[in-house]
């Protein structure tokens, strides 16, 4: 019997095996923002390029847990080519969503939505936090 539980653990293996936008540019338009975990050992450097008020790219590199390195992967494919306001507001609704407090659900969050079981494990909301956190940083101001 196929669960949602088993579909979302399916979503995370798939991109932490393969990865989309894997791979830091050496690119002066893009600005890189790197954050560690040190309570589980994962490591991320994102690098976001805005164009116009657009997300226009999204690349990640690191290692770590399977939760951290997937939601890095996960967060590359839904963020390219949406306004840096609203992938300001997903961001801080899907901290939300997986630290276990109020959020706006009828955000659609795509492959994203893997990660709502993360609240019931209050050690991994940082695993699936950090690459957000990043992101976030890195677009801030150019909205
Ligand atoms: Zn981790």
């Amino acid at each position: 019997m196929k669960t949602l539980e088993n579909l979302y653990r399916q979503i995370i293996m798939d991109h932490y095996k393969n990865p989309k936008n894997k791979g830091l540019v050496d690119d002066p338009k893009y600005h890189t923002v790197h954050i560690k975990n040190p309570s589980c050992g994962d490591d991320i450097t994102i690098q976001t390029n805005v164009t116009d008020h657009h997300v226009t790219g999204v690349r990640h590199e690191g290692s770590g847990c399977s939760i951290c390195c997937s939601s890095a992967s996960v967060l590359s494919t839904i963020m390219i080519g949406k306004t840096v306001e609203d992938a300001i507001y997903m961001t801080d609704h899907y901290l939300k969503m997986v630290a276990n407090q109020p959020y706006d659900e009828t955000i659609e969050f795509e492959d994203a939505i893997a990660y709502q079981g993360v609240r019931q494990f209050p050690a991994r909301i940082k695993c699936a936090s950090i690459a957000w956190q990043a992101f976030k940083q890195s677009i801030k101001g150019k909205e």
